[in-house]
């Protein structure tokens, strides 16, 4: 048996290495487990950059942990001494009564957030890389802008090293049992007791979590780098993050061009095809070009240069696409986070305190209970 530890965090992705950091603030004795590198390219944080917006419209409930979350990544940045979020500003474009436009008017009005409604002469002035049909407008929000993931896992986990955390790469959890007294968690390594566990497992949490009660479907993302015929437009500093409403419950979303992959991001948000964490095709496959092609034709054409690069991604989607944050339903020492859907790297930083808050207090006072379980069985 190896040693004993208050919390035993598995998965040192994005919510882990949060997790495993207020944890090791708080001087709590945390031992973070993750089967690959720290960070690493496997699962559902990796590609470059990941959007933040405040202005929320999957729903407002959403906007007072997005506040605490912008204050955490400040917070990150300040402890790491680096540079992990990019205020861009974004523009949310589509119909004035879709989904995206008409939700982010509806959170930024709500919580009263600076933003601005664009009509359709104003979006063309101001972003002439976008053409759209004729009656559509666009939200823009200033606080709007995107982080870098790999860096923040990086950020974090150090964080959490310095704090007294200890961390495993390359030890994969193999199982896990609950009793009154603890828990006990089996490594490709070694054994070792816990007063509590969190999971933070990503697409491998219905591996590692039989019964969750909670169908999560994993399903294949990709992303695009292109090299735009008109550089200039995209530039950092020249273009926001961006969000084109297809009103059919997707959308395609990027981000101006950065230093480390060369080319303009573009990706496909709403559910891919379904896959397996240990099976998805990692190696872009025919098709996949054509999930962002048609967009840059028709919508962003001085985008519409040749490809560069493809990466894959996996989502784990939650059956209403809301996050799910919680105790177990049956294990009471055992918290976690999973569901994220698509969405949910911009929140890393306060799901960390949510869960270091669950598993030392058993509540929090940040307003995550809307992300509970309850909800599926109507409690
Ligand atoms: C294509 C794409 C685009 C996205 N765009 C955005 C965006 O713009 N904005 C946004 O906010 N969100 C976005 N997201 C969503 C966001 O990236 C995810 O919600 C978030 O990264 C999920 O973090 P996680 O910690 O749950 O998973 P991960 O970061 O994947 O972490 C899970 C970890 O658990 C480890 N693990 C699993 N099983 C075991 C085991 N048995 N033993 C040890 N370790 C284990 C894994 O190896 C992994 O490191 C996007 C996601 C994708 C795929």
């Amino acid at each position: 048996m190896g040693k004993s530890f208050d919390v035993i965090v598995i998965g040192v992705g994005a919510m882990g290495s949060s997790a495993c950091f207020q944890l090791a603030r708080r001087g709590v004795r945390v031992l973070g487990l993750e089967q690959f590198d720290i960070p690493h390219a496997l699962g559902s944080s990796h590609g470059q950059s990941r959007m933040i917006r405040l202005a929320y419209y999957e729903h407002p409930d959403y906007v007072p942990l997005l506040k605490r979350a912008y204050q955490l990544w400040d917070e990150l940045e300040s402890i790491s001494g680096q540079k992990l979020l990019y205020r861009t500003g974004g523009v949310y474009i589509g119909p004035i009564d879709g989904e995206v436009v008409g939700g982010s008017l509806h959170a930024a009005r709500e919580h009263k957030l600076a933003h601005e409604l664009l009509d359709h002469a104003e979006l063309g002035r101001r972003f002439p890389q976008f053409t759209v049909p004729e009656p559509w407008v666009a939200v823009w929000e200033p606080e709007a802008g995107f982080l870098t993931p790999e860096n923040v896992i990086a950020a974090y986990a150090e964080a959490a090293l310095r704090g007294g955390a200890e961390l495993h790469g390359r030890e994969m959890v193999t199982s896990w049992e609950a009793d009154a007294g603890g828990v006990t968690v089996r490594t490709t390594r070694d054994e070792y007791r816990a007063d509590k566990l969190i999971f933070c497992g990503g697409p491998w949490t219905s591996k590692l979590v039989a019964d969750l009660g909670v169908r999560l479907v994993v399903t294949r993302q990709v992303w695009g780098w292109v090299w735009p015929k008109k550089p200039e437009f995209f530039e950092l500093g020249r273009l926001p993050v961006w969000a084109i409403d297809h009103l059919d419950g997707t959308l395609h979303y990027g981000f101006p061009l950065l230093k480390d992959v060369p080319g303009f991001k573009i990706g496909h948000h709403g559910p891919g095809r379904e896959t397996d964490p240990e099976r998805v095709a990692r190696d872009p496959q025919a098709g996949d070009e054509e999930t962002f092609r048609p967009v840059l034709k028709n919508m962003i054409p001085a985008a519409d240069g040749a490809l560069l690069s493809m990466k894959v991604c996996t989502y784990t989607n939650s059956p209403d696409h809301h996050f799910i944050i919680d105790r177990h339903p049956i294990h009471e020492r055992v918290t976690l986070a999973c569901g994220f859907s698509g969405h949910g790297f911009k929140f890393a930083s306060v799901v960390g305190e949510v869960l270091a808050d669950l598993a030392m207090e058993g509540r929090t006072r940040l307003p995550a209970q809307f992300l509970g379980l309850g909800r599926f069985w109507g409690v």
